[in-house]
């Protein structure tokens, strides 16, 4: 049997993505032992009663003291506090690295406070589901899916290839940009469609006409994919649209132009302008599905959820 890529490796948040780290890790040998770490007492104790990791521990120094690898899994916005509590007890040559859905602000925030010599490679895997906690973690949750690695001036390249190897390991496929075009992608890939849903599901449930159970009654296909996507972990999705803002709105702006043009074939009856838009958007749609990056399925094709 080969070696494990780390002997010690720990996972601090161990919500949707933590816990499907460490789940897989272990199913796929990994490291040798994964150690866990959640500030929540609730989770603490969830984690334990899970059995997901070899050992939960009590303080974030117990967590890191033997790690080869230290991954931070929390909200963007709380990913430099969780750096910090750890930074004091790194072991020598540890390797950092984190998860969040945003890279720029995120990097700032977290060399702001990271202590000499410390290395560490930022990184997003393009997998999620709207489930978050403990519970909703599963060990596939990585396979056939992307991840970014966005280096930064900490990162070594030998770190950059570990932690690719690791990803990897997990069954992902590795990409790496850098954080300020992967902040890009990702606006319009996701956190913009993540808007969206958020905001039509608001109005609907707002429309004073037609009633919360009419909403729910008569949601087929579309207005279904949408109330799944806004369900969506509601502080997660805050710290996404604080930190990337830039982007975000960059996207919306470009999104409310080509809003406003839609509007406007309707109002002027320009049938011809919107079979153009429709027939070009279906061709885009099928260049994706023959492209193998998805099926023709209904859900987006996902068994597990959506990317986010
Ligand atoms: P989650 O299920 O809500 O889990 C986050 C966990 O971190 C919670 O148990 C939380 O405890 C804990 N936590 C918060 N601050 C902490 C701190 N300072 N130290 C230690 N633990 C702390 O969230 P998630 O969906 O796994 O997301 C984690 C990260 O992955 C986010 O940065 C997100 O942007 C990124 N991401 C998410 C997805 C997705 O689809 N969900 C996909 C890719 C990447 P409390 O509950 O007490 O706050």
């Amino acid at each position: 049997m080969t070696e494990p890529l780390f002997d010690t490796i720990t996972i601090v948040g161990l919500g949707l993505i933590g816990s499907s780290v460490a789940r897989g890790a272990k199913v796929r040998r990994l490291a040798r032992r994964v150690v866990g770490y959640d500030l929540s007492p609730q989770v603490h104790v969830r984690a334990k009663e899970l059995g997901f990791c070899d050992q939960i521990a009590n303080t974030p120094a117990e967590a890191v003291k033997n790690a080869e690898l230290v991954l931070i899994a929390v909200p963007v916005g709380a990913t430099a506090d969780a750096v910090k509590l750890v930074a004091p007890h790194l072991a020598r040559g540890a390797i950092l690295t984190e998860v969040g859905s945003v890279k720029a602000a995120v990097i700032r925030q977290v060399l702001k406070v990271l202590p000499e010599g410390a290395i560490f490679v930022p990184g997003h895997p393009i997998a999620g589901t709207e489930h978050s906690g403990p519970d909703a973690g599963f060990a596939e949750l990585f396979e056939g899916r992307w991840c970014i690695l966005t280096p930064c001036e900490r990162s070594s390249a030998e770190a950059v290839e570990k932690v690719a190897k690791f990803w990897k390991g997990l069954g992902s496929a590795v990409e790496t940009m850098t954080p300020e075009h992967h902040d890009i992608v990702l606006a319009i890939t996701s956190h913009v469609p993540h808007l969206i849903a958020f905001n039509i599901v608001g109005t609907a449930a707002d429309i004073e006409e037609v009633t919360n159970s009419e909403v729910i009654k008569f949601s087929a296909g579309g207005f279904r994919d949408f109330t799944r996507i806004a369900a969506s972990d509601p502080v997660m999705w805050r710290d996404v649209f604080l930190n990337n803002k830039k982007a975000v709105l960059e996207m919306l702006g470009r999104f409310s132009e080509d809003l406003a043009a839609l509007q406007r074939m309707i109002r002027w009856d320009d049938g011809t302008a919107l079979l153009k838009l429709f027939t070009r958007t279906r061709a885009i749609r099928r260049g994706i599905i023959e492209a193998g990056q998805d099926t023709a399925a209904a859900d987006f094709g996902r068994p597990h959820g959506h990317e986010d």
